[in-house]
């Protein structure tokens, strides 16, 4: 394999194997990618499919209970607006980007989830003021890499509106473009959340999700464009790949209101709990873990939750754990689909309809992710493209999990450490014993 390999990986937050079935023909840059390229049409997700989690196994070829990002955000049940796990501190096993570091590779990352505070070369790191003392420069300022900040801050901060869509992805874009023209760095890492973004609000299907994947496709082409004239096109790579996609809901499951009326936590008026839980739920949108603390009535515990309207499932922390969830949890529980789960204590029912007036506001949503990956048509999806993989191919199915030994291959990398997934053989061009 060449010397000065480049790799692009770009993340369409919430793309669905569904979305290429079904529109690849209105999409002309990736289906043309899809024309000259492998596409590996179902991806399986891991458990829960969220963003933070799902991003660190593609990253790290691990499933959350061995990497760490059980969930987007920690427990924190006395705060309206949870901590997520931003801090790379918290991901316990090898990244792609260290390992690339490592062989003195140069690295840049775009609002990549949990890469706040990382050796990356050019990080621009995804961290959101929640707390009212803070604001997005500065808290970003502190977990990015500050000067590269600074500067696509000065060049670009005026396509951005905080961060809201599509302006946030306007800015990453650029910032992007940017990065690959003038540095070139050996591996590339972008996130854009336009689409999942649109989904949450305005439903899955919806024409306002549609407009937001045209958008991404344009931006795709944008990037690729950006490599040509960086003169680094030839020996570059490209991988297009969703994390989870999204299932429509018009449902809440309070949960916490649940167990409140139990008197197994304290409810505090806006919604939050007080520390002195012994059962508390944390959810995971279209699931939940549901921790225990000096408590010995678990059957009960599970018979009350079982027979809660809208729950699919009701599975052991063991069983959660052999799942790859987090090991920690007593239960967790799986939402059918068109409900959700919330982690508010103070609510008039346990059940809930989602007041279409009230989309848009915290924990409002139309469309959720965080089931279960294996869902009927839930999959998600990846494009590979470029010198080293073959044209014109596809493959019925994978795992996130075997995205990162994938990528590190790309590079003539490989991970140290055994891995849950194993790289996708079947996307290479040539002889296998080229590296
Ligand atoms: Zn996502």
């Amino acid at each position: 394999m060449e010397a000065n390999q480049h790799l692009v990986i770009i993340s369409l937050d919430s793309l669905g194997f569904r979305d290429l079935r079904e529109h690849r023909e209105e999409l002309p840059i990736l289906n043309s990618l899809i024309a000259g390229g492998t596409w590996v049409k179902s991806v399986t997700g891991i458990y829960p499919t969220l963003t933070y989690p799902s991003h660190t196994t593609i990253i790290t070829g691990q499933y959350p209970n061995v990497h760490g990002i059980i969930n987007n955000t920690k427990i924190q049940p006395k705060r309206n607006s949870p901590d997520w796990y931003w801090y790379q501190k918290d991901v316990k096993s090898p990244t792609l980007y260290d390992l690339a570091h490592q062989k003195q590779m140069t690295t840049a990352a775009f609002l990549w989830p949990v890469t706040a505070g990382s050796k990356i070369t050019y990080n621009l790191a995804e961290i959101f003021p929640n707390r009212i003392w803070t604001n997005q420069v500065l808290v970003s300022l502190k977990a990015s890499s500050p000067l590269f900040l600074l500067k696509m801050n000065h060049k670009y901060g005026h396509l951005r509106n905080g961060i809201k869509q599509p302006q946030l992805d306007d800015f990453i874009t650029a910032s992007a473009v940017d990065t690959l023209t003038n540095q070139q760095p050996n591996l590339t890492m972008i996130h854009l959340v336009d689409m999942d973004s649109m989904r949450h609000r305005y439903g899955v299907r919806s024409p306002e999700a549609m407009a937001a994947l045209h958008r991404l496709d344009q931006r795709v082409g944008e990037i690729i464009e950006a490599t040509k004239q960086a003169g680094t096109f030839a020996d570059t790579n490209f991988v297009i790949l969703g994390d989870h996609y999204q299932i429509n809901v018009d449902k809440m499951i309070h949960l916490n209101t649940l167990f409140a009326q139990e008197g197994w936590l304290t409810k505090r008026p806006d919604q939050t709990i007080e520390d002195d839980w012994s059962v508390l739920a944390k959810t995971t949108d279209g699931s939940s873990y549901i921790y225990t603390k000096n408590f010995t009535d678990n059957l009960r515990l599970r018979e009350l939750v079982s027979s809660v309207e809208g729950i699919e499932t009701v599975i052991s922390g063991q069983e959660a754990s052999e799942r790859g969830a987090d090991a920690d949890c007593t239960l967790m529980v799986e939402a059918k689909e068109g409900y959700y789960f919330t982690d508010e204590s103070n609510r008039p029912q346990i059940v809930e309809e989602v007041d279409p007036a009230t989309l848009g506001e915290p924990d409002r949503y139309h469309g959720v992710h965080g089931y279960d990956p294996t869902k009927p048509d839930y999959q998600t999806t990846i494009v590979f493209n470029g010198p080293a993989v073959k044209a014109g191919e596809t493959i019925d199915s994978a795992n996130l999990v075997d995205e990162a030994p994938t990528f590190a291959r790309l590079l003539g990398l490989q991970f140290d450490n055994p891995l849950a997934g194993k790289y996708l053989d079947g996307i290479f061009k040539g002889v296998t014993d080229e590296i």
